[in-house]
């Protein structure tokens, strides 16, 4: 298949490297030249523009920044420009509302638009084995579920157009709520006398087992091998989880939704961001805490 892919970042290139191996036909564009130039050696053609590598696509991929990105991307480029009835798969996370409204765009100009976002960072991206969280009609996941198992293990249809989204956020703000009571209670078990490995084995199999604790702890050589036993470096930046709880905060405000643990997430996560950890891996906050 003729795939146009735009955004080969830390997640799209590896995505669109497994698209290549997978047999497709990957046209890239990224604004930034370095990006392009991993995608070229990875496989793919690379294109001076967005509409240069939507032309004659059957299918496209982005893997953008955020909602206004992607809406720019998909109005100025894609609209218009890739063949009627070319798939397009938005992979990156953005809000709600834009995924949407976009999509409802791309339907009036007679495409069908999924979104797709994912779960599984940089690692997953490159190994293929990212979890895609897809909103869309029912024929346009069809479609598109043979593409995203080229560079997922799990394609879930979530429902309707923005219901990726909406899972994709969901989940993120109870990993963000979830890390945090984990830091604080293994920070609060170290004060109060607690060996920390002992406190995980009871811990990782009574009620406060959770995905923070038992896949990521952030305690460094307690648990499986994590971004802790690195230096918190690698792994999930934190200013990538404030980005997504910022992105629930909003819908929360949209529905009406009180978000206690989401907002307070949100809050501490901009005080770690801004003492200059917006890249160290969200796991990492437990150092402010012990
Ligand atoms: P990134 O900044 O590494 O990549 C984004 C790429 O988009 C860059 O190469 C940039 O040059 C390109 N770009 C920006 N504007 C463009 C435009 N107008 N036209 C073409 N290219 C443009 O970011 P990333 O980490 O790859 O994340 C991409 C998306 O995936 C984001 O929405 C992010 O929230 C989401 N995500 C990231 C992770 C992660 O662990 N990094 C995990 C899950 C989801």
């Amino acid at each position: 298949m003729i795939i146009a892919f735009i955004g080969l970042g830390n997640m799209g290139g590896g995505m669109a490297a497994n698209l290549v191996k997978a047999g497709h036909t990957v046209r890239a564009f990224d604004l930034a030249p370095a990006a392009l130039e991993r995608a070229a050696v990875s496989g793919c053609a690379t294109f001076t523009s967005a509409r240069e590598a939507v032309d004659g696509a059957e299918a496209v991929v982005s893997m953008l920044p955020n909602g206004t990105i992607v809406r720019a991307v998909y109005t100025a480029d894609v609209f218009g420009t890739a063949p009627a009835g070319a798939l397009l798969l938005d992979c990156s996370t953005i809000d709600v509302a834009t995924a949407r409204d976009v999509a409802d765009t791309a339907a009036a100009a007679g495409y069908a638009m999924l979104d797709a976002p994912v779960s599984g960072g940089i690692g997953g991206a490159n190994a293929g084995t990212l979890t895609f969280m897809v909103g869309g009609t029912p024929e346009g996941f069809a479609q598109a579920e043979p593409i995203l198992k080229a560079m997922g293990k799990a394609v879930i249809h979530a429902g309707a157009p923005g219901a990726g989204q909406a899972a994709k956020i969901c989940n993120n703000m109870i990993l963000g709520g979830t890390m945090i009571a984990t830091c604080e209670a293994f920070a609060l078990a170290e004060k109060l006398g607690l060996d920390l490995q002992t406190f995980y084995d009871i811990s990782s199999v009574s009620s406060g087992q959770s995905w923070s604790m038992t896949s990521y702890c952030p305690v460094p050589g307690v648990g499986p091998q994590s971004p802790a036993d690195n230096g918190y470096q690698g792994g999930f930046a934190a200013a990538l989880m404030l980005k997504d709880l910022k992105l629930a905060l909003e819908a929360g405000a949209a529905t009406g939704t009180p978000l206690a643990i989401g907002t307070r997430a949100a809050e501490l996560y901009t005080a770690f961001a801004e003492s200059g950890h917006g890249n160290t891996d969200f796991s990492g906050i437990i150092e402010t805490l012990r």
